[in-house]
């Protein structure tokens, strides 16, 4: 049930006076707050299955977890304006711009945004783009894209969790996926 049904199951107090008004007013004000705070709270949010990894990159299993849904204002605040700008408005970092193009290091890449874990260095190999590239995320369940192409169109790459975009997917990657996930260096965070 929605807030606005809630709404309109209260009935509306009799009205004899204008003291009288003043109280039922008060009294249904509180029912109605009551009753969508109820609501709010007995509403399923909605849910996703991801894979959780420690910071070493062991797989720690399945879970059902909330999706991450945020303001603009509150990503804002937790975001550098860049991060902000390419995760949260689809942007594109310009290429060999980022910090992690160019990274070897062994270790992890979480979302920015809601610290899922999206790649493993394993994976990643040198696409020449200027962006970090690899070729499968570190499970299925935590990245959603479009169909890989040739161009960008349709090939989206976002979070699970928390729908960042992330960047694109095309097909010309390495064996032996043959794809090439281009993310932006500012839509990740690297954990040794
Ligand atoms: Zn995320």
């Amino acid at each position: 049930m929605s807030a606005a049904c809630v709404l309109l199951v209260v009935p509306a107090a009799p009205h004899y006076g204008v003291s009288d008004m003043s109280i039922d007013i008060t009294r249904r004000e509180f029912v109605v707050a009551a009753a969508v705070a109820a609501v709010w709270r007995s509403t399923p949010r909605d849910e996703v299955t991801i894979v959780q990894f420690s910071n070493d990159g062991k797989r720690l299993g399945a879970v059902r977890v909330p999706k991450v849904v945020k303001s603009d204002g509150e990503w804002r605040r937790q975001l550098s304006g860049e991060s902000f700008h390419i995760t949260r408005q689809a942007g594109t970092e310009r290429a060999f711009s980022g910090a992690y193009w160019n990274l070897h290091d062994k270790g992890l890449f979480r979302c920015i945004c809601c610290d899922t874990a999206l790649f493993s260095s394993a994976v990643k190999f040198d696409s020449g783009t200027g962006w970090p590239s690899f070729w499968e995320p570190i499970a299925e369940e935590n990245v959603h894209h479009g169909t890989p192409s040739s161009g960008a169109t349709d090939s989206e790459v976002t979070c699970r969790r928390c729908d960042a975009h992330l960047g694109d997917l095309f097909n010309d990657g390495p064996k032996p996926t043959g794809l090439r996930y281009c993310i932006d260096s500012v839509a990740l965070k690297f954990v040794k």
